[in-house]
């Protein structure tokens, strides 16, 4: 009877342990990032808009720089304020266009991350 009850004990202080340690190793990561400002979590950018997006293995998406590729970026990012997370500020009259607009200049106060921060 009394080999059974630790026996339990031991399995139920296994069982915390266990859970502990993923919570350490899982919850962090999960809450350390946001989507990514620039692609909104998707990790590719698609640089033409006249061209409707394919969707995966589109010639006109490239890997997003904002993020890597990862979709992510880290939670303490804030969004730049220069160019609204877009990477790049629209000038001129006519309208913009998206990633690949040409009177967009690429934004110097992020970088064209579109986000400022570590
Ligand atoms: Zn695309
Ligand atoms: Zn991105
Ligand atoms: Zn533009
Ligand atoms: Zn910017």
């Amino acid at each position: 009877m009394n080999t059974k009850k630790r026996f339990t004990l031991t399995m139920l202080a296994g069982i915390v342990t266990f859970c502990l340690v993923i919570g350490l190793f899982c919850i962090p990561s999960a809450f350390a990032s946001q989507r990514c400002f620039k692609c909104c979590g998707s990790g590719v950018w698609h640089t033409d808009n006249k061209i409707p997006c394919s969707g995966k293995g589109c010639n006109y998406c490239i890997k997003c720089n904002g993020c890597g590729g990862s979709g992510q970026i880290s939670d303490s990012a804030k969004r730049c304020g220069y160019c609204k997370g877009l990477g790049q500020v629209h000038s001129g009259k006519k309208a913009c266009t998206g990633a690949g607009c040409n009177g967009c200049t690429p934004c110097k106060t992020c970088n064209t991350k579109g986000w400022v921060g570590s």
